[in-house]
């Protein structure tokens, strides 16, 4: 048997293969870089895979004229993805799918919607564009005005298989024995270790399997949290899953299901008390965000990188910030003198790894045997 190489060297290994890890992969790769990321579980990540795959605009922040930094430095960020979608950014999105053109905010009538306008108008400068209403919408009995939010909705499967599928030779289980003149952490909550202190919010996701349309929306009422945020997904056997962020999941991960059920239904009943929904099977997901700790009760505006040693650790804060997290790494590499050493080692010896399973392919469904939905 052949001996093993003890002198092996990658110039980078990245640890964690979701979004963080993987954008900065191709990026680094691009550069020229021997990089070799590392991901124990799956690829696509945990937070990552579970995602809502919503790149926001900023306008969402905008409630209530709520105009914060994150607010101005996100509103760049949707023009950073269409142009790895149409394949002309440093990172080639172009095999990726995209769920839907933009999500939008449904602004029920009265007083708050007009607060909602004037916060949008002075973020972005201009009127926000109220749209015609696409036909499913005009027979749910909605009464109020639809946004069209500019933000783009990806399909976040195919992301990470057109961010990982050039690479697979580089994205291994482990890199036992193989040096590196720096480490790049990007793996959430095995970040911890960094000594920077995080954040971890809980959620209870909810999915609602058997939808009757696909929507894409925030509904927003009297907070500066949208009542429940819904993306659309297709199961592998074609069955359209609604999943519920916003208030409706902003709760302890071991509460009972049925009240994630309940805030789901009231939500619709609310905003679209027409919307038929039969033969539902419902499931929740019980996630963690996890952060670099701004202060305390705020978020992070951007994201967050730390430096200790040959290691380096990030949190991108959000999907939609990762391309300005891997900009904001490739510059940190820069400043410290490390340079693409343009080999490209073929690192298939180590262990594979496989991808992650969205949610609606693993949820534990139930029946919905309640009468609300007659
Ligand atoms: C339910 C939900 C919905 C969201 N929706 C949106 C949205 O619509 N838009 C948006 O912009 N953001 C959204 N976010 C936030 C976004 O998903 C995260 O900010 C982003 O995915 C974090 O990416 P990541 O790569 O840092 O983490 P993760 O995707 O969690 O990946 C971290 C990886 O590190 C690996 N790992 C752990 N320990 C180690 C170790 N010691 N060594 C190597 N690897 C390790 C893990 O296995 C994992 O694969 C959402 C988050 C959640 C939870």
């Amino acid at each position: 048997m052949a001996e093993r190489d003890t002198n092996l060297r990658a110039d980078i290994i990245i640890h964690g293969g979701g979004i963080a890890g993987l954008w900065t992969l191709a990026r680094l790769k691009n550069l020229g870089y021997d990089a070799l990321l590392v991901e124990p579980n799956a690829i696509g990540g945990v937070q990552t895979i579970a995602s809502q795959g919503i790149i926001h605009s900023g306008l969402k922040y905008a409630i209530g004229g709520k105009i914060n930094a994150l607010a101005r430095e996100i509103s760049a960020m949707p023009e950073v993805w269409r142009e790895a979608l149409s394949g002309s950014g440093p990172v080639d999105l172009s095999k990726a799918k995209r769920s839907a053109e933009t999500q939008y905010m449904m602004i029920p009538k009265g007083v708050m919607g007009s607060i909602l306008k004037i916060g949008a108008k002075s973020f972005f400068g201009t009127e926000v564009e109220k749209i015609k209403w696409p036909p499913e919408i005009s027979v749910t009995g909605f009464e109020g005005s639809l946004v069209d939010m500019g933000e783009p909705v990806l399909d976040i499967p195919s992301v990470v298989r057109t961010l990982a599928e050039p690479y697979m030779s580089c994205i291994r289980k482990s890199a036992d024995g193989v040096k590196a003149a720096k480490h790049i952490y990007t793996a959430a909550e095995g970040n911890d270790e960094s000594g920077i202190e995080t954040q971890r919010r809980p959620l209870l996701m909810g999915l609602l399997k058997n939808a009757p349309f696909p929507l894409w929306v925030h509904l927003v009422g009297a907070s500066d949290k949208p009542a429940a945020t819904i993306t659309t997904h297709e199961t592998k056997d074609g069955e359209l899953v609604w999943y519920f962020g916003g208030q409706v999941a902003e709760r302890g991960k071991n509460e009972n299901p049925d009240d994630v059920y309940k805030a789901m239904f009231d939500a619709l009943k609310k905003y679209m008390p027409l919307t038929e929904i039969n033969d539902a099977e419902l499931a929740v997901l019980p996630i963690d965000r996890i952060e670099a700790k701004p202060g305390v009760g705020a978020l992070p505006d951007t994201p967050v990188l730390h430096n200790k040693g040959d290691r380096l650790y990030a949190w991108p804060t959000k999907l939609t910030f990762a391309p300005m997290m891997a900009d904001k790494i490739v510059e940190e590499l820069a400043s410290q003198n490390i340079s693409p050493s343009h080999n490209h080692s073929d690192w298939s010896f180590l262990p594979e790894v496989s991808y992650a399973q969205p949610p609606w392919e693993k949820a534990q469904w139930i029946k919905d045997k309640s009468d609300r939905q007659a």
